[in-house]
């Protein structure tokens, strides 16, 4: 299984995984051995997402070609929205499937291999699972192509999500990673009422999960529930991936993203009140059409103000099919390039500052891996893979999936180096 693009495609190919009958299968690591079934699930995000998802299946074709492995099977959300015109460019993969009939793709596996189960095979470390809560988007902004792809906005009962967390939790899951195109909407197609509050309120009550995390939060309408709890619940972290795209009154218009400048730091300023210490994630976007260099000035200007404990730059790709490809693409990749950099550049000097502000400081901090020097860990404030990491000596012995008190002893723009409380 080669999976590309963002967590979501990850639950995706964990789930098409954990169908596998025990026993009947072995999974090998990419680069090693000889698969029989490769099977790549594609993103198509943006420009550069689509060139990787090609550039992966044209690989994975010259390895069959060279008899390194067997069927190339492709599905996700470049196979969804491109489906046709790949089969006809590439006759060399065996299969093409989509995201919005996972059956199918189940289908063609079962007849030749598989039987039915509800399980998923996890890819992660065994103390942290991805939990996606709902399928497709109901928004509309403009440059995005992920509704057309994934189709509308379908939840998971809370049900069915307190199952699926409980048998994480069985297994060892003591962090879930909440996900889905837009967590804020989260039960409107349900009951026309915001759900996220009463799913966290079931999911933290399980035994054994003792971090739940959110990430990709929408600004507009985030329910109050959900503010109180994060600030009352430990099992809730403090932190909050929400990407905010722009902050120029005109751009969000037209990005059509349903609130201004003043809505979005009114949001800022009450998180920030009602949850003390919460660790702000954003994602931004340059280069979008109408962004003038004044217009850029004021996003540097937020960032500077702003002060993202984390933060995460896209550069625009028009997408066919979206309402903002209509704009055309007038700004060169090379200020869209500049633009993204100096943010960057912005941003790593905030984070070192913010770092660096924690030496002294305690934390309670879990442990993901070992490498030859230390042990990596992570904080409540911190997500796996995005997020800072804690490096901690190894002086104690500690083990992978434990939780830890630690002192921070020293820090760098991205990461932190600890020392363990005894
Ligand atoms: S919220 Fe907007 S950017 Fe996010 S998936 Fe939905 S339409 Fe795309």
């Amino acid at each position: 299984m080669i999976t590309l693009g963002c967590s979501k495609n990850l639950v995706d190919s964990e789930k098409m995984l954990g169908q596998l009958p025990p026993g009947r299968f072995q999974i090998v690591p990419e680069g090693e051995g000889n698969a029989h079934v490769v099977i790549i699930n594609t993103c198509g995000f943006i420009q550069d997402a689509k060139e990787e998802s090609i550039d992966t299946i044209l690989e994975t074709l010259e390895k069959k070609k060279n008899g390194l492995v067997g069927e190339v099977l492709v599905t996700g959300c470049l196979s969804e929205r491109y489906r046709d015109e790949l089969r006809k460019e590439i006759p060399e993969a065996d299969a093409w499937f989509g995201v919005n009939q996972p059956g199918d793709l189940f289908a063609y596996l079962k007849e030749k291999y598989l039987d039915d189960s509800p399980q998923r095979l996890l890819t992660t470390p065994s103390h942290y699972a991805y939990l996606k809560i709902a399928e497709g988007c109901d928004r509309t902004c403009s440059f995005c192509a992920i509704p057309m792809i994934r189709g509308a906005y379908r939840s998971h009962t809370v049900n069915q999500l307190v199952e699926e967390a409980q048998l994480l939790a069985d297994k060892g899951v003591k962090e879930l990673i909440l996900i889905a195109q837009d967590l804020t909407y989260y039960g409107y197609d349900l009951t026309g009422k915001p759900m996220l509050g009463q799913l966290l309120k079931e999911l933290a009550d399980i035994s054994g999960i003792e971090w739940i995390r959110l990430h990709y939060a929408y600004p507009h309408n985030f329910p109050q529930d959900v503010i109180n709890l994060m600030a009352s619940n430990p099992k809730i972290c403090r932190y909050l991936d929400i990407p905010l795209q722009h902050i120029n009154d005109d751009i969000l218009r037209s990005m059509r993203r349903g609130h201004g400048k003043a809505g979005t730091l009114a949001f800022l300023e009450k998180m920030r009140r009602e949850v003390p210490g919460l660790a702000l994630r954003t994602t931004l976007m340059v280069g979008y059409p109408g962004e003038t260099d004044d217009v850029f000035s004021e996003l540097m200007d937020f960032v500077k103000e702003m002060r993202f404990d984390r933060l995460g730059v896209f550069a625009y790709s028009p997408e066919e099919g979206t309402r903002a490809y209509d704009l055309g693409d007038p700004i060169s990749e090379n200020v869209k390039q500049e633009r993204l950099e100096a943010i960057m550049e912005l941003q790593s000097g905030i984070s070192l500052q913010i770092n660096e502000n924690k030496v002294g400081q305690q934390f309670r901090v879990l442990v993901d891996r070992e490498d030859d020097e230390f042990f990596v860990a992570r904080t409540e404030y911190d997500s796996p893979e995005v997020d800072n990491e804690v490096l901690i000596t190894k002086d104690n012995r500690l083990s992978i999936g434990q939780f830890a008190q630690v002192e921070i002893t020293a820090a760098s723009e991205f990461d932190l180096y600890g020392r363990v409380l005894l």
